[in-house]
């Protein structure tokens, strides 16, 4: 029987093929008592089935192809220093010391613990991570059965396949690569999760949050993955299954034309260039950037470099390579370095950054972003002397997240001045006219936009936050994900606005949020007189296609009426004229 279910798009494309499923989850354990007698071959017990993945993770690092996203080091990385993270290790090893708790059940008692505490954090980003201590602990839970862990299972798979899971590793997300599987689905999942950011860098089409897949689904059954709209139809009536035989066909078409564009510039009808930047979490990131004709980098989020560190935060020497090997590796053009953007995750909280955090009512309003980093002064002089010292290896940017208060940005640029100061002291050379900017987040920054246009050589919109303020969408919240609406009146006022001012006042202004990656809105943009993009570098020749096809003068009535439309079915009209001008 036909049926179609509904989830997260997280990575385009259109996949067909037979169902892979992978067993859930391996958390429903076994709980007894043990004797006292018993507890150090217990905690032995869980001893090894940490080495037993240590050395799992170890094979799947070095077993990495040359070509494989950098995230994939990364997130193996990250998994690795949560399987020796004394938050699990040793509270687990004091359930199974005081509670006499079974190694399985202290384990997931333990997990179960760290759930609730990440449940309460408001970054979307951070609080996915609990989906990586999930993983782990499956891992260890595996090993402790003596079972092998999902993917050992899946080799030999023909690549018809699409993997169906409750959730996936995203290091196990590399071996799909190899085993060239179709698509994924998985029951859990964000936009942000990692597993939905390497989907995406893999090209692989893939819906996540689709609930109660891996129930539904079963072993063998035919389905199509539709990337672009997070739908997953099973076993599809013939003409269901034609009609996506159709477009996936049309699809590989347009990706082999797409590559045609990579090398020629960008521009539109009327001869306007326009800017596209990636948008890049690791250093390493940069290579994809520049392969992708990026003319510089946009966005450089800082915090992945920061949330690798579970015990410290960076040193300034360690900072100081990632920046620079950024810069360098895109060899002169732009970079644009974010200051770090996060409230207080694990990692932060053990460096005593005594923010409160965590108790805080309202998180998403709480002390992140600059607020956090003017409250830790010398941990940001740090960062920003590593940035200052990078600016001698290429074009180096800095950028301020979150900003909304004048004294907020004087005080960052006095902090820049002290970081300038204290590197000629020392006689370090760094680039003297490093241009900071802000990102416009906040709808009171972009409403009191003057206090930025005197203060800052560039601004940056980050629809993403902008969106989950002027809204008053909590961006984690799934209860209310349908009302983050990009094309709210109120949402494309701010933008327009402070497009329309920014240039008035000859500062440069980008937009890095999500918008600035979806083809669907490149034309609005365009029309609104946006010039430079910064995106995911998977985004960028499909944004290039659209602007190629775009002039700019026959844009202007109809992104004018989209602007002059409040009632939803005016906005949506408009905006057809806009994609037909
Ligand atoms: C944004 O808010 O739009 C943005 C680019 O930053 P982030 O998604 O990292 O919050
Ligand atoms: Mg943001």
């Amino acid at each position: 029987m036909s049926f179609t279910l509904h989830g997260i798009p997280v990575s385009r494309g259109i996949a067909i093929g037979r169902a892979y499923l992978i067993a859930p989850a391996a958390l429903d354990v076994d709980h007894y008592l043990i004797e006292p007698t018993q507890i150090e071959g217990e905690v032995e017990r869980f001893r090894a089935a940490q080495q037993h993945v240590h050395r799992e993770l170890d094979t799947l690092r070095a077993d990495l192809a040359a070509d494989a996203p950098s995230e994939m080091g990364a997130f193996i990385n990250v998994h690795s220093m949560i399987l020796n993270d004394a938050m699990l290790v040793q509270e687990t090893i004091d359930l199974i010391r005081t509670r006499r708790y079974n190694v399985e059940w202290a384990l997931t008692e333990q997990l179960e613990r760290l759930s609730r505490h990440f449940d309460d954090i408001e970054d979307e980003y951070l609080r996915e991570r609990k989906a990586d201590i999930e993983q782990v602990v499956e891992r260890v839970l595996k090993a402790l059965a003596g079972a092998s862990t999902a993917l050992n299972g899946v080799h030999g798979a023909c690549d018809e396949m699409i993997v169906v899971a409750h959730d996936i590793a995203p290091a196990d997300m590399m071996q799909f690569k190899t085993q060239t599987f179709q698509g994924f689905v998985t029951d859990l999942g964000g936009r942000t999760s990692h597993t939905a950011i390497v989907a995406r860098s893999l090209g692989i089409p893939a819906a996540v949050g689709v609930q109660h897949a891996s129930a539904l689904i079963r072993q063998d059954d035919l389905i199509i993955v539709d990337g672009d709209h997070g739908i997953v139809i099973v076993d599809p009536a013939p003409i269901v299954l034609e009609e996506y035989s159709y477009r996936q066909s049309e699809k590989a078409l347009e990706q082999r034309k797409l590559q045609r564009l990579k090398f020629s510039p960008t521009q539109t009808l009327c001869g306007t260039r326009i800017e596209l930047c990636a948008n890049i979490e690791l250093p390493d990131d940069a290579r994809a950037a520049v392969d992708s004709g990026a003319t510089g980098v946009g966005l450089f989020r800082t915090e992945f470099l920061f949330m690798n560190h579970k015990d410290r935060l960076p040193e300034e020497e360690e900072q100081f390579a990632a920046y620079r090997r950024a810069a360098e590796l895109m060899n002169g053009l732009p970079v644009t370095i974010r200051t770090i953007d996060v409230g207080a995750d694990k990692p932060l909280d053990s460096m005593g950054g005594g923010d409160g955090y965590e108790t805080a009512a309202n998180p998403a309003l709480g002390l992140r972003a600059i607020r956090w980093s003017l409250s830790e002064p010398q941990m940001f002089l740090t960062q920003l002397r590593a940035i200052l010292r990078a600016s001698v290896f290429g074009t180096v940017k800095i950028l301020i997240p979150m900003l909304a208060h004048a004294q907020e940005i004087d005080q960052t640029l006095d902090l820049i001045r002290e970081a300038k100061r204290q590197l000629d002291d020392a006689g370090i050379a760094y680039d003297p006219n490093i241009q900071v900017g802000a990102m416009i987040e906040i709808p009171a920054a972009a409403i009191a936009l003057p206090l930025f246009l005197k203060r800052l050589d560039f601004l940056s919109i980050g629809t993403n936050d902008l969106i989950q303020y002027t809204l008053a969408i909590d961006r984690a919240d799934n209860a209310v994900a349908h009302l983050y609406d990009p094309l709210h009146p109120a949402v494309l006022h701010l933008i327009a606005f402070t497009l329309r001012e920014a240039k008035r006042a000859g500062v440069p202004v980008s937009v890095c949020g999500e918008m600035a990656g979806d083809p669907a809105l490149t034309r609005l943009l365009l029309g609104m007189g946006l010039t430079e993009f910064s995106m995911h570098p998977s985004q960028i020749l499909v944004v290039k296609q659209e602007v190629l096809r775009s002039h700019l003068k026959t844009l202007e009535k109809p992104v004018a009426d989209v602007l002059a439309s409040f009632e939803p079915e005016e906005v949506q009209a408009a905006l057809k004229l806009v994609a037909l001008a």
